[in-house]
């Protein structure tokens, strides 16, 4: 077991992606918190873990409401005793051409990807300094966090964020042994994916079939999808790395879509 008894708070982890880290990690020994903005699939979730004989709570927070995110904290620590890996996961997708998007809209992705991230990450890491213990602090960024993608100007521009973000966390808590990455995926088909597909479709005028052919899997080596199974295992030698070797660098996973 890579993780046992380590406490990873996951956000974002009632679903997709973020769901199968809390499962893998769980598997390897973790105690999981669920933090999503719904409490029901987030208890959901928490309760699939525990019937598979794992340790885990489900929290309703909202990742941008400051408040809540110290709250989904505390009780991270009361039930468990402190926080040893953070994976800032939540997410959401809007798609629009850049002069058509509301600011309502760009406030709100900005909102969700960035002033998440760094609520929890300042949340998180003021419990990992001070147990003394090291830790783990994991951003979920895309492709997208290296290259761009048409209509989708605020998720490019907070997933490339994160990288930024990243790199200040891992030079700050190299002190305290405080590692930071961020995984950068392909397509992968979660509901935030099933959603864009016929958007894209409307908004570029082209079939749902070429939505995904020529437009998701069109750069990649084999035209496959990019899997949770695959986004799971990089959080997995993220979350397990024993040293500072790799701190502040990014990975993508996604099939050769995009090489560095
Ligand atoms: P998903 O829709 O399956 O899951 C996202 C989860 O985040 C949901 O459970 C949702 O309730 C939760 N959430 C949304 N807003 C929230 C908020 N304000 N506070 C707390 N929770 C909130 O999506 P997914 O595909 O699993 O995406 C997870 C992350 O992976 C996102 O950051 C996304 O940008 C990133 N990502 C996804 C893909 C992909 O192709 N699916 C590719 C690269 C990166």
């Amino acid at each position: 077991m890579q993780l046992k008894d380590k406490v990873a708070f996951i956000t974002g982890a009632a679903s997709g992606i973020g769901k199968e880290i809390a499962i893998v990690y769980a598997r390897e020994g973790a105690k999981i918190v669920i933090a999503d903005l719904n409490q029901e699939a987030a208890q959901a979730t928490a309760a699939e873990l525990k019937a598979a004989g794992g340790q885990a709570i489900g929290v309703g927070a909202d990742v941008t409401d400051e408040a809540q995110v110290e709250a989904a904290v505390q009780a991270a620590v009361a039930a468990f005793g402190g926080i040893d890996i953070l994976v800032s996961n939540a997410g959401i997708q809007i798609v629009h051409p850049v002069e058509e998007f509301s600011f309502a809209d760009w406030k709100k992705m900005l909102a969700i990807h960035l002033d998440g991230a760094f609520l929890t990450t300042r949340a998180c890491l003021k419990h990992m300094y001070a147990q003394g213990r090291g830790g783990s602090v994991i951003y979920m960024g895309s492709v997208h966090s290296k290259e761009a993608s048409v209509l989708k100007a605020p998720y490019v521009t907070a997933k490339h964020g994160l990288i930024g973000l990243c790199k200040t966390v891992a030079k700050e808590g190299a002190k305290h042994n405080v590692r930071a990455n961020v995984i950068c995926p392909g397509f992968v088909r979660t509901p935030l994916v099933e959603k864009q597909i016929p958007e894209q479709a409307k908004t570029l005028g082209i079939s749902e079939q070429d939505v995904i052919k020529n437009v998701m899997l069109k750069e990649t080596v084999d035209g496959e999808f990019t899997t949770t199974d695959d986004v799971a295992a990089v959080a997995l030698l993220f979350a397990a790395f024993p040293t500072n070797a790799l701190t502040g660098q990014s990975l993508v996973v996604s099939h050769g879509w995009f090489m560095q």
